[in-house]
């Protein structure tokens, strides 16, 4: 800490010397200096030219940055982008929040990548802003908040920088400007390729792959779309380049990524056909011992290619996890949450799955308590999470997100969502208690994919189901293949026994 500190003094003095001193009082929470250097581009740039410009700048050298993430998979890739750009360009980058005895903390700046999906993320988001803004420490706002609401960057945010989800390429360059004392703000939805580019893994193991961001739909609920903005599939010879280079680095866990997975190449290779069971076969084809776990796929887009997405989920390193959110129990309320599937769609789907791969892991999304939701619908919610018995349930209670066509809907009292989401809990525990009991006394290939606590090894079978392992073989390596034999089991997770 102690030469952070001396280091970070002496940078301080730099800035100060090289801006005379010269104050705007713009930036209340950052040290009050900006600068307009002529060597700071504007505009879309080659990544070439951004990290050539970070090598210019030799401050970098000394800063240390700190990364918060909030958010799906496709945020914690786009931070680990950001992260692996700024450490190929000398800055220090961390996610772990260190303190000194004092409780203080000791870093240049801070990045908090956001998410705009529930109020319940938002909030988190102010508490950490306002934690960085009371230090004193630069902030640069990152994610889907300020790219949804953009009224926030000439209020609460007009004096911190703020990037965009599709600028990220350009987080070298903010750094240097926002640590000069500068504001930026730079939300364009210009697109930029940002595959096999630096990046900093929060896991050496596991490589988030997204395919494309943006959806297809309007889901009357959704935040995000006004942040990710309409689907845009990335090129598949960029996606496979990813995919192997990452192999090459050792990774042996792929998540394939965005905000629906579902409807990849339905925007930019309909003449070839091209769609996701195409990309993961081309994928699963690649040389090399590794799994593959698939997205989020929704149920309309999954009719499309079902034929496709059986064939590749045989393949034996596909996980058999299958992520399908269903979000309400009634054709009425899909029908206000502008889903365009039916019930009888989704349970097709599952049966027609199960059929075919046999104990599929199924993950599925269930909003409860949506505006004029009635009592007989939610139990019928209920009934279909008890006809499906899903392996995972990531449950929402409703919330209020402006700007979404569901705000101007009759809202429920909270009290009544909040009964709806324990009950569902209280569903779903029984449920998932029984079903993992199936799983005791089975043998089966699983990867060490993360070193657990008080000498545990946490696994993945091959249907993406979690198995503590207790006391594991001295050196076991993450990214190994065992054979484990399951020995008991929780409602989240199995416990198991390495056999070889
Ligand atoms: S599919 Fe619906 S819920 Fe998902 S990102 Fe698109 S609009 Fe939002």
């Amino acid at each position: 800490m102690g030469d952070r500190k001396k280091m970070k003094e002496e940078r301080e003095k730099t800035i100060e010397e090289n801006n005379d001193g010269k104050n705007t009082g713009a930036i209340a929470t950052q040290d009050p200096v900006a600068r307009t250097d002529p060597g700071v581009m504007t505009g879309t740039m080659a990544m070439t030219d951004a990290l050539a410009m970070a090598g210019t700048d030799d401050h970098s050298r000394s800063a240390c940055i700190y990364v918060k993430t909030f958010g799906c998979s496709l945020n914690q890739s786009d931070s680990e982008l950001m992260a692996g750009l700024l450490e190929d360009a000398g800055f220090t980058v961390t996610d772990t929040l260190e303190k000194d005895t004092a409780g203080d903390v000791d870093y240049d700046l801070a990045i908090i990548n956001t998410c705009s999906v529930k109020n319940l993320a938002e909030n988190k988001f102010w508490k950490e802003y306002q934690y960085w803004n009371a230090k004193k420490i630069p902030v640069i706002v990152a994610g889907c908040i300020p790219q949804a609401e953009r009224a926030l960057l000439s209020g609460p945010l007009a004096h911190t920088s703020v990037i965009g989800t599709r600028q990220l390429i350009k987080i070298v360059d903010i750094v240097n400007r926002t640590l000069q004392g500068e504001v930026v703000h730079d939300i364009s939805f210009a697109f930029h390729d940002r595959l096999n580019l630096p990046k900093k893994r929060k896991s050496s193991l596991i490589e988030i792959i997204p395919i494309s961001e943006g959806c297809l739909d309007q889901c009357s609920y959704c935040k995000t779309k006004h942040a990710r903005g309409i689907l845009h599939s990335y090129p598949r010879e960029q996606i496979i380049a990813q995919f192997k280079s990452a192999l090459d680095a050792g990774c042996k866990e792929f998540w394939i990524t965005s905000q629906d997975t579902g409807c990849y190449g339905f925007d930019c290779y309909r003449p070839e056909k091209y769609f996701l069971p195409e990309l993961l076969g081309d994928l699963l084809a690649i040389p090399g011992d590794f799994r593959i776990r698939l997205g989020m796929a929704n149920p309309h887009h999954i009719k499309t290619i079902i034929s496709g997405l059986l064939r590749v989920y045989a393949h034996p390193k596909m996980f058999k996890f299958l992520h399908i959110p269903v979000q309400a129990g009634n054709n009425r309320v899909l029908k206000a949450m502008r889903r365009t599937y039916t019930i009888e769609d989704f349970e097709s789907i599952i049966t027609t799955f199960r059929q075919h791969i046999l104990d599929i892991a199924i993950s599925t999304d269930l909003i409860v308590g949506f505006p004029e939701e009635t009592a007989e619908e939610f139990q019928e919610s209920l009934a279909l999470l008890r006809r499906i018995a899903p392996d995972v349930l990531n449950l929402s209670r409703f919330w209020l997100r402006n700007g979404t066509a569901a705000a101007q809907l009759q809202q429920l009292p909270g009290g009544i969502t909040k009964l709806r989401s324990e009950e569902t809990r209280r569903v779903f525990d029984t449920l998932i208690r029984k079903q993992n009991k199936k799983w005791v006394g089975r043998i089966g290939t699983a990867i060490i994919d993360e070193i657990g606590k008080n000498n545990t090894v946490i696994a993945r079978n091959d249907y993406y189901k979690q198995i503590i392992i207790k006391n594991p073989p001295a050196g076991i390596r993450l990214g190994t293949f065992v054979t484990v034999r399951i020995i008991a089991s929780r409602d989240y997770d199995l416990t198991g026994e390495i056999l070889s």
